[in-house]
């Protein structure tokens, strides 16, 4: 489904009540391309193109949205013709699918309506979120009026409108802003003495932009957490900024060091669940509704970098039987290498240019993973490269598993892993060395979770390394080594 949008700025007042206006209409990357190569000087010697490029600049410097100029001249009008009806509010035609910015005598055919400075037109088509992606927009200045560029009040049509200002509302447009109620803002109605964006104009772009972070975000790390949709929680409408998908969603934000071949599933004995894994400007990669079942999975190959995955239902459950309840969402992984984890901590607040990883295997660290049944022989393995200042100098390595029932355990020199006795107790140290410059940890080897006595546990194992001339500093990875066990 497609729908042409019209934007004007206009210089009688009218004001509506509201401030700054969004529907979730937006660029789906964030950016767009605008050729820039319009021809002509203003009376004051600043050429249109050079006003047109400092006006995207400023939206650039303030905004999540990136605009890009191509230096080429594009006519915008280049697919649109008069309308059977000119006076009507867009031309006919389809566009070329480009950017293009121009003084024009006519929108494209059809009449600018009284006073109108500046004509923008959007060209949107629906997407699987309920919100409207916008493909392309066409900016077209009315050659009638007389335009110059100057900072300060607004000196009327009579003696030229500024035209950098104009370029900055009908840009807004293009960005995907409708007009605000704020006296001052860029996008208000009418062109006023207003020459700068505005806090609300810069808000309303960013709201639109922001993408995941409009909801509250967890960290979601491999292994398995819990979670519940239910009334209050975040929508998709408020995430997307818009749009008519009003059902309840839980954003995690997931971080790849590395390419590495993500399964996400989502399982509920209540609620119609949907998966929705997006990239880092809320583009989204996959949507899984679980075919006929109530889980929903996803699988997919993906690039080191920042994630967005979404628990989510429906508006109106259609399979399962609810739009709110429990839910489990998993995250499990295959990699031809050791995981990096990338969050780094300390006891005592020091820093570490030492790197963590690790990983579970099943063919002795040909590939590694996080998921083995009850019944496979693995190994967890860790992997520190020690901060050059530490090398070479006597040290030790702790070992910790973190167990889904919230108990720590400790690797132990000689008894392998016991419990933490208390908070305050200090942890025992599985090894002393003098540390090199890698250092392998065993954490497990050869292990069988069904001889440990667990069908189906979550396990976190931390590894960190200390100094002996700093001995109540350790350095460790906050992001644990997950291990899943499924019967
Ligand atoms: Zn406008």
């Amino acid at each position: 489904m497609r729908k042409w949008i019209v934007a004007a700025a206009i210089v009688a007042s009218t004001m509506s009540a509201y401030s700054y206006d969004i529907n979730g209409t937006r660029w789906p990357s964030a950016s767009t391309h605008i050729h820039t190569g319009m021809p002509g000087i203003s009376p004051s010697g600043v050429s249109w193109s050079q006003a047109l490029q400092s006006a995207m600049q400023e939206w650039n410097r303030n905004t999540l949205f990136t605009f890009d100029s191509i230096a080429s001249y594009r006519d915008p009008c280049a697919g649109y013709r008069s309308s059977s009806s000119p006076n009507s509010d867009f031309p006919a035609g389809n566009g070329d699918g480009l950017n293009g910015v121009d003084f024009t005598s006519s929108v494209c055919g059809n009449n600018y309506g009284a006073n109108v400075l500046a004509v923008t037109l959007v060209y949107t088509e629906s997407n699987r979120l309920g919100s409207w992606d916008i493909e392309e927009a066409d900016i077209v200045f009315n050659r009638n009026l007389v335009f110059d560029i100057y900072d300060g009040p607004i000196r009327g049509t009579t003696n030229a409108t500024d035209f950098t200002r104009v370029a900055l509302h009908e840009l807004g447009h293009v960005i995907g802003l409708g007009h605000s109620n704020s006296p001052q803002a860029i996008m208000r109605p009418s062109i006023g003495s207003t020459f700068t964006l505005q806090a609300d104009d810069i808000d309303g772009a960013n709201r639109l932009y922001g993408g995941f972070t409009n909801c509250p975000v967890a960290r979601l790390d491999f292994g398995s957490v819990s979670g519940q949709l239910q009334s209050g929680d975040c929508t998709v409408q408020t995430l997307m900024a818009g749009g008519t998908d009003t059902s309840l969603v839980d954003v995690y934000q997931l971080e790849l060091q590395q390419t590495t071949q993500v399964s996400l599933s989502m399982t509920s004995p209540s609620l119609d669940s949907v998966l929705v894994l997006m990239n880092s400007k809320s583009q989204v990669i996959e949507i899984d509704d679980g075919g006929q079942g109530c889980n929903s999975s996803i699988n997919r190959t993906l690039a080191a970098g920042t994630y967005a995955v979404l628990a989510n239902t429906f508006v109106s459950p259609t399979k399962c039987l609810g739009k709110s309840g429990p839910y489990q969402l998993t995250a499990s992984y295959q990699s031809s290498t050791l995981l990096t984890q990338g969050r780094k901590t300390s006891f005592l607040g020091g820093t570490t240019a030492a790197i963590f990883s690790g990983g579970v295997t099943i063919n002795n660290g040909q590939s590694y993973r996080n998921a083995v049944t009850s019944t496979q022989k693995f190994d967890v393995v860790g992997r520190i490269t020690i901060d050059p200042l530490h090398r070479n100098k006597p040290g030790f390595i702790v070992v910790a598993a973190l167990l889904d029932d919230g108990n720590i355990l400790v690797k132990h020199p000689l008894n392998g892993f016991v419990p933490l006795m208390s908070e305050s107790a200090s942890i025992p140290i599985a090894t002393s060395k003098v540390l090199g410059s890698i250092e392998t940890v065993d954490i497990l080897s050869n292990a069988v979770a069904a001889q440990m006595g667990f069908s189906q546990i979550t396990v976190g194992f931390l590894v960190g390394y200390g100094v002996n001339e700093n001995p109540g500093e350790l350095y460790f990875h906050e992001e644990p080594i997950s291990l899943v066990v499924t019967p």
